[in-house]
């Protein structure tokens, strides 16, 4: 990220004055004015009235003038002393300023919800940290000593670091001695895990090793328990935080590290409203706190390649497994000589002898539900979603059809709605039918079925998890939940179904995520005593992805697809940026885009190309009109001096009220 060349607003120091300007979480670009005659602290909140209700602000500055007139008092000072410090607005201001997000959402979005709603910031449950460490029995390796000291080297200074370790190679082991060491000299560390990373065994094995506060932050929280961790992050008393990506935001007055774990992972970034990364945040994160920034993958994106090949990372390998572990033996299976629409028969043999002999086997099937396709034989017939442009997914157990993208549900109809006759069938597999079909093969053996549905309960991860971690033989059926993060100690053998559709996907990025996809999934096989093994099942084995993966050579087929983006001029080797828009009429999302698109278009700044308004991938969702237009420049000032000044032009088009929008800087699907 360029980050240099964006101004970072500042902010004027305490005065008393009449008058303060406020961020408001509305999605507008301006700030509002109030009259205020007590002394408030700039990142304080107020209540002020807005239209008719009342709001939570933040104080931005104070002021003796107002371009308006009849300004409103404040109602209500809700924080004696400021609640946002100068540190985390700056770097509030400059993520609302990248993402062109209006300030008043991003400022919200930044904090628990009983702090959005004007609730006091008072610590309700204070807990003891576990004082019980549990001793390492290792010593860390030659490559891990090297990367620990190469961090800790640059303790006092921003240093963007790729720890690049192949998946059990001892990442999490380098995170916990530069820990251990930093909070010994009273900083805190920031941890950022993919969402589905943060299991309980994650934050155990921090509050097992760092004789420090750990506080975890992530959607299973209550309200209370976020406000608590929130609070005792801000106000130094929790030396760790692990969060997921909006934790890029917690306030930690004496925060000496930041580490992105999995930062390949497409959960670090947020698809709705303030859409922002948490991983490419993390570099202003780190630089305005002046200290060392930890990217941590088995998989890098080619983001993070190409930031390393500019000498914006260094890069620290951890080149093997510690001890005796090896890297699992990578297999194909043509499925072009199987009958079987599922499980193969060498899938299902290579099963039969890893359980005979006591261990666990994963198949790995990224799709939820029954089938994908239910349909009529006779007059091929199609269940799809009235209100969306896609199949709706037949769900056997609780016998319903189920669309995926708006939630829409149904009983299938006992005869064909085209044809009336006794004719429907289901085709293709999802994790349920696959469960179904393994009971018929492996009537005996214990099948774990993990995906969405299995999970939906609180606690029901954690319960499978559990049943997982005892040991026992069994099958492990799972989407790509499963993929990383996990550590099955007696997991000896993964088989992959259904990678075909990545490799046939469209989108530029589809190749990329498959490859760190099979890596990653593949590395949940074998640990420290056994070898494991991985088979693939494609109609596809001559795809010269597989190369790589057999060979576990992600860095080189990285580097083949990056010199591909080069010369085809694709992220990251330009930047982009997209105009979403949509609307219950079809027309008027498109006509928006186009008036957008005439816009854009006379901005005299050339290297900004246009394209566009496409329908996009799924056009119709939830009874909507979707259409896309994107913004693509190799200079990524100039594409934001574009959005500039797009937005201050916005008031000449008219937008009809019927028209959704949102902008996407740095799009990734
Ligand atoms: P990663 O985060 O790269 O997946 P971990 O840090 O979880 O890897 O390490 C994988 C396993 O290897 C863990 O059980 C860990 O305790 C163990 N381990 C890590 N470093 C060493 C070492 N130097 N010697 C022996 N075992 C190690
Ligand atoms: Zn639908
Ligand atoms: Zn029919």
């Amino acid at each position: 990220m360029n980050i240099d060349k964006i101004v970072i607003l500042s902010l004027k120091h305490f005065t008393l004055s009449s008058i303060i300007e406020v961020a408001i979480p509305v999605p507008l670009h301006n700030t509002f004015d109030y009259l205020c005659d007590q002394k408030v602290s700039i990142g304080a909140r107020v209540k002020v009235p807005f239209g008719q209700k009342k709001v939570t602000a933040i104080v931005l500055s104070h002021k003796h003038k107002s371009d308006f007139e009849k300004l409103r008092p404040v109602e209500e000072i809700l924080d004696q002393k400021s609640l946002l410090s100068k540190e985390i607005l700056d770097f509030l201001f400059w993520s609302a300023n990248y993402y062109h997000h209006p300030l008043g959402e991003v400022l919200a979005s930044a904090l628990p919800k009983n702090l959005r709603e004007g609730k006091p910031a008072d610590i309700k449950k204070t807990s003891a940290h576990k004082n019980t460490l549990s001793p390492v029995t290792f010593d860390a390796t030659t490559e891990q000593k090297k990367a620990i000291k190469s961090v800790l080297k640059s303790e006092n200074n921003f240093h963007g670091f790729l720890l690049h370790g192949v998946t059990g190679s001892g990442k999490t082991e380098v995170y916990l001695s530069i820990t251990q060491a930093l909070l010994k000299k009273g900083r805190q560390i920031l941890v950022l895990v993919p969402e589905i990373g943060l299991t309980p065994q994650m934050i155990a094995r921090f509050e097992e090793r760092v004789g420090a506060k750990v506080v975890a932050v992530h959607s299973q929280l209550n309200e209370t328990q976020k406000l608590d961790a929130y609070l005792m992050a801000k106000n130094g008393e929790a030396g760790v935080v692990l969060g997921t990506r909006s934790a890029i935001f917690t306030p930690m007055p004496n925060l000496g590290l930041v580490v992105v774990d999995e930062e390949h992972d497409g959960s670090f970034k947020q698809q709705s409203s303030f859409r922002y990364s948490a991983r490419d945040l993390s570099f202003m994160r780190a630089k305005l706190a002046n200290i060392p920034l930890i990217l941590g993958t088995a998989t890098p994106s080619l983001e993070t390649l190409k930031n390393v090949v500019d000498k914006k990372l260094t890069r620290l390998v951890l080149s093997s497994r510690p001890g005796q572990a090896i890297m699992p033996k990578v297999n194909l299976i043509d499925m072009r000589n199987q009958t079987a629409e599922a499980l193969s028969v060498p899938l299902v043999a290579k099963m039969k002898h890893y359980l005979e002999d006591n261990k666990q086997v994963m198949l790995f099937i990224n799709r939820r539900g029954y089938a994908p396709v239910f349909y009529c034989t006779d007059c091929d017939w199609k269940a799809e979603c009235d209100r969306c442009d896609s199949a709706l997914i037949y769900h056997r157990q609780i016998n319903r059809l189920k669309c995926h993208h708006c939630g829409f549900e149904k009983m299938p109809e006992p005869t064909c709605p085209s044809c009336h006759q006794k004719t429907l069938r289901v085709l293709g597999y999802g994790t349920e039918r696959l469960e179904e079909n393994l009971e018929s093969y492996f009537p005996d053996t214990t099948i774990i079925r993990i995906d969405r549905d299995t999970t939906r309960r609180k606690k029901a991860f954690a319960t499978h998890l559990e049943k997982i971690n005892s040991g026992e033989p069994c099958i492990i059926v799972g989407t790509q939940m499963l993929a990383k993060g996990h550590d099955f100690s007696n997991l000896s053998f993964v088989g992959i179904l259904d990678v075909d559709v990545g490799l046939l996907s469209l989108d530029f990025r589809a190749t990329e995520h498959l490859a760190q996809l099979l890596i990653q999934v593949s590395g949940r096989a074998g640990r420290s005593d056994h070898q494991g093994e991985v088979s693939i099942q494609t109609r596809y084995p001559n795809h010269k992805i597989f190369n790589f993966i057999r060979s576990s050579q992600y860095t080189k087929y990285a580097s083949t697809l990056l010199k591909e983006r080069e010369k085809t001029e694709l992220p990251p080797y330009s930047h982009q940026a997209l105009i979403c828009a949509n609307s219950k009429n079809k027309n008027n999302a498109e006509k928006f885009l186009n008036e957008v698109a005439e816009l854009l278009n006379n901005i005299d700044i050339d290297s900004v190309e246009i394209w566009g308004p496409v329908p996009a991938v799924i056009e119709k969702k939830a009874n909507y009109y979707y259409f896309n237009l994107y913004l693509q420049s190799i200079n990524r000032n100039q594409l934001h001096r574009v959005i500039k000044t797009f937005y201050k032009h916005l008031e000449k088009i008219k937008v009809s009220s019927s028209v959704r929008w949102f902008l996407d800087v740095d799009p990734v699907d």
